[in-house]
C-alpha cells in the first residue's frame, strides 16, 4: 500500500495504517490506500446506483432538474473532501463516508421510513442510518469472499452516525462509541456537518424552482438576505434564478469557511492531537462558529415549515404512506411474492427465518419508481 499518500495529514487524522482492518482478512492493495478501496466499493455497489432513483425532498418523476439521493450524495461528498483538504484530514475516508451515508434510504425520503419504521414496530423496527450499515456488512452480495463491502473499521463507524444505547449492544464494536461516550472520528464528524451544508441549500434552489417558496419568502432568513445582498451589491443587473444560484453560492462558502477556522480553533483550544484527543472529547471538534451555527438552526427552521410541511411535499407523504404499507402487507402474506433468490437467500442466510426483515430488506432497497410499479402489479 502507498503509505507515503497519507504521510503529510494531521496527527489527528485517521490513516490507514492504523486502521483496525476489515473484518475478513485481506490482502492490502498494491496502488491505492485501504480507504480509498472502500470509496471504490462504495462506489461500485447496488446500493449506490439505487440512489439515482430515490427522492430526496421531491419524488424521482416529478422533474429530472431536483436533487437525487445520488446528487445529494456527490454534493456532500464534494463539500466533504473540500473541508478534509483544508483541514488535513483523510480525503478518501472523508469521501467513503460520505458516499455511503444515504445508501439505507428507502424509497419516498424521509416519509417512506417513517411508515416502513411503523410496519416494523413489533419486530425491531426501521432506521436509514442503521440500514446503511446493514447494507454495506451484509445486503450486498457480490464478493466471493465475505458477505457485504467488507470495510475498514472507521468507515462502518463513520457511517454509524445515531444509534440508541440498546442497539449499540446488538451491534458490538462498530458501535461501541455509543456505550463507552466517545466522540466519532474527525472525518466521520465532518461528513455529518457537510450533510447538512448541502441538503439546506439545495433544498432553497430546490425549492425554489419547483415554485414551493419563494426569494421573497426567503427574505425573512437572515443568512439568504444578508448573502443576497452583498450578491446585489456585486451584480445589480442580475436577474432571475442566478440571484439565487450565487446567494446559494456564497452561503455554501460562507458556512464552509466558517466551518474549517472554527474547527481549526477548536482543535487549537482543545489541545488535540492525536485520535484518542478527538475521541475522548467532550464536545464535537467539527462545528460552526456559535454566530453561523444560529443563522444556520434559523434556515432549518424555515424549511422545516415551508417546505417540508408544504401540502405538495405532504401530499408525497400519504402516498407513500400506502404504498409501503400495500407492500409490506401483501409480503407479509406471501413472501413467495419476492422474487425466489432473493428471498431463499436472505431468509437462511442473512435474517435467520426472520421473514419481515426479509420484507423490511426488500422495500427499503427500492426505488421510488419500482415501489410505485410494483404497487401497480399487485394492486392493479
Ligand atoms: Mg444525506
Amino acid at each position: 500500500m502507498p503509505n507515503n499518500i497519507e504521510n503529510n495529514l494531521a496527527s489527528y487524522a485517521l490513516k490507514s495504517s492504523n486502521s483496525r482492518g476489515r473484518k475478513y482478512k485481506e490482502e492490502p492493495p498494491m496502488l491505492r490506500s485501504e480507504y480509498q478501496r472502500d470509496r471504490e466499493r462504495i462506489i461500485h455497489s447496488t446500493a449506490f446506483r439505487r440512489l439515482e432513483y430515490k427522492t430526496q425532498v421531491f419524488v424521482n418523476h416529478e422533474g429530472d432538474m431536483y436533487r437525487t439521493r445520488l446528487t445529494h450524495t456527490i454534493e456532500v461528498a464534494q463539500i466533504a473532501r473540500a473541508t478534509a483538504r483544508a483541514l488535513n484530514l483523510n480525503e478518501d475516508l472523508t469521501e467513503a463516508i460520505a458516499l455511503a451515508h444515504d445508501l439505507g434510504h428507502t424509497p419516498f425520503g424521509h416519509a417512506g421510513q417513517d411508515i416502513l419504521n411503523s410496519c416494523m414496530k413489533e419486530f425491531g423496527g426501521f432506521e436509514h442510518n442503521i440500514q446503511s450499515l446493514r447494507i454495506i456488512e451484509k445486503l450486498e452480495n457480490k464478493y466471493a469472499s465475505f458477505p457485504g463491502l467488507n470495510l475498514c473499521f472507521e468507515t462502518r463507524e463513520g457511517i454509524l452516525k445515531k444509534c440508541s444505547k440498546e442497539r449499540a449492544k446488538k451491534f458490538g464494536v462498530v458501535a461501541s462509541r455509543f456505550i463507552e461516550k466517545k466522540q466519532s472520528s474527525l472525518e466521520a464528524q465532518l461528513t455529518n456537518v457537510a450533510d447538512e451544508i448541502a441538503y439546506n441549500n439545495h433544498d432553497i434552489q430546490d425549492g425554489i424552482k419547483a415554485k414551493k417558496i419563494s426569494v421573497e419568502q426567503l427574505e425573512e432568513v437572515p443568512l439568504f438576505f444578508d448573502q443576497m445582498k452583498i450578491t446585489l451589491k456585486k451584480y445589480p443587473k442580475l436577474y432571475g434564478s442566478k440571484i439565487v444560484h450565487e446567494t446559494v453560492r456564497l452561503i455554501i462558502n460562507l458556512l464552509v469557511t466558517d466551518l474549517i477556522n472554527n474547527s481549526n480553533k477548536n482543535i487549537i483550544d482543545l489541545n488535540i492531537k492525536t485520535i484518542s484527543d478527538v475521541r475522548d472529547s467532550n464536545d464535537l471538534i467539527i462545528n460552526f462558529s456559535d454566530g453561523i451555527k444560529n443563522l444556520n438552526i434559523n434556515l432549518k427552521k424555515f424549511l422545516h415549515k415551508n417546505l417540508y410541511k408544504h401540502p405538495d411535499v405532504l401530499e408525497m407523504t400519504s402516498q407513500a404512506n400506502y404504498i409501503i404499507k400495500d407492500l409490506f402487507s401483501a409480503y407479509i402474506a406471501d413472501i413467495k411474492l419476492l422474487p425466489k433468490d432473493y428471498y431463499q437467500y436472505n431468509l437462511k442466510k442473512i435474517n435467520k427465518n426472520d421473514k419481515e426483515r426479509v420484507i423490511c430488506d426488500y422495500i427499503a432497497g427500492m426505488t421510488d419508481r419500482f415501489a410505485l410499479q410494483e404497487h401497480i402489479k399487485l394492486y392493479k
